[in-house]
């Protein structure tokens, strides 16, 4: 274990009523910080009162985007327990990110120690109502400052937290998809699986003519053949078809989301055929016009799951199951949820 020095503010801030949580708007009164040094590897990790950052304005982060990032929750359980949902999972991808940005690894074992020492300082943040829970948000950034293309020497690795609200507190709604057909998330040799700012950035453009249809979110298809199913928004997708349930199999592209592999987990447990290959989006078309795509859903871990209730594909619209939330879909989040917060068994070990 590293001894991680913990400086405890002086000025606890205000707590934000449950109404008004949100999602990642208010932030927790202390955060973890540990630097590298090139030649020194990791060191100095310390937790210190939420506060800006100093950097200089050449930080090659700045310039370059040489940046990681990952995204988990804490859960307080009926009995008061807190938990983590599977957390070395997003250690691990975050130095699968690491590697494709040439980021140094970073050492699993002490961010998973630092992120149980603040959630345990900042013990009481987590919110308690209903589906409520404390967003935790670990990312690297690359601090060397000097304005050549070229990974970073110095770097830090930063964990930040904020309270949020229930995904859904107006119960599940199924959200309206535009096929996307001009943009691309991700190409084939690209940064598609890395957990890197650029790929969000590069995101903005069809999020925003989506909106603006009033669409919830863009579907991704590949960048190549224009016809592969990736991903929907910043979520892995998923479809029922004809009792079997598909998702895009990991290609390079495709971020491998922890929720997403849950989920194939849940429904190998549970007995539902489940499969990862690749769907093209005439293949989901097909299934539409012949009656067999039952439901749709993106997994993540904000909303855990998002039924999609319609896609739009060039001019024209395809319902899915009514626009109601699926039984498969609501199994699943009832499962997953369950689990998180400690209302159910835990037959898969992931509590932590
Ligand atoms: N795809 C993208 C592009 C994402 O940003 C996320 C959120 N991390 C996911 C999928 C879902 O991943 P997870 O289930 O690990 O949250």
């Amino acid at each position: 274990m590293t001894t991680i020095q913990i400086e405890q503010t002086t000025q606890p801030k205000q707590k934000p009523a449950v109404e008004q949580l949100g999602f990642g708007k208010h932030f927790t009164d202390h955060m973890c910080i540990v630097d590298y040094t090139e030649g020194q590897g990791w060191h100095d990790a310390r937790i210190i009162p939420y506060q800006p950052l100093t950097l200089d304005p050449s930080a090659m982060v700045f310039h370059y985007g040489q940046t990681v990032f990952e995204g988990m929750k804490a859960y307080k359980t009926a009995a008061g327990d807190i938990t983590l949902f599977r957390p070395e999972r997003n250690f691990a991808r975050l130095n699968a990110s690491n590697a494709r940005l040439c980021i140094p690894a970073m050492d699993e074992a002490l961010a998973l120690q630092a992120l149980k020492e603040l959630v345990k300082l900042d013990e009481s943040w987590i919110p308690t109502a209903e589906n409520t829970s404390l967003y935790i948000r670990p990312f690297i950034i690359a601090t060397e400052p000097y304005l050549g293309v070229s990974p970073s020497k110095n770097y830090q690795f930063i964990i930040i937290m904020s309270p949020v609200g229930s995904y859904y507190a107006e119960g599940i709604n199924p959200v309206k998809i535009l096929v996307e057909k001009q943009y691309v998330r991700a190409v084939a040799g690209g940064t598609g699986e890395a957990k890197t700012g650029g790929n969000y950035a590069s995101s903005l453009k069809a999020q925003e003519l989506a909106s603006q249809q009033g669409y919830a979110q863009t579907l991704w298809l590949d960048g190549r053949e224009n016809e592969y199913i990736e991903e929907v928004g910043s979520m892995n997708i998923f479809f029922k078809i004809n009792g079997t349930v598909i998702t895009p199999a990991l290609n390079g592209s495709i971020l491998p989301g922890i929720t997403r592999d849950s989920m194939i987990q849940v429904l190998q447990h549970k007995g539902i055929p489940v499969e990862e290959r690749r769907i093209s989006i005439t293949e989901i078309i097909e299934a539409h016009q012949n009656g067999t795509l039952e439901e749709s859903f993106g997994t993540g871990t904000a909303a855990v799951i998002s039924p999609i209730g319609e896609l739009k594909f060039g001019d024209h619209q395809y319902v899915i199951n009514n626009g109601q939330i699926g039984e498969v879909s609501q199994l699943l989040y009832d499962t997953l949820t369950g689990i998180q917060y400690g209302k159910i068994d835990d037959p898969f070990g992931w509590r932590v």
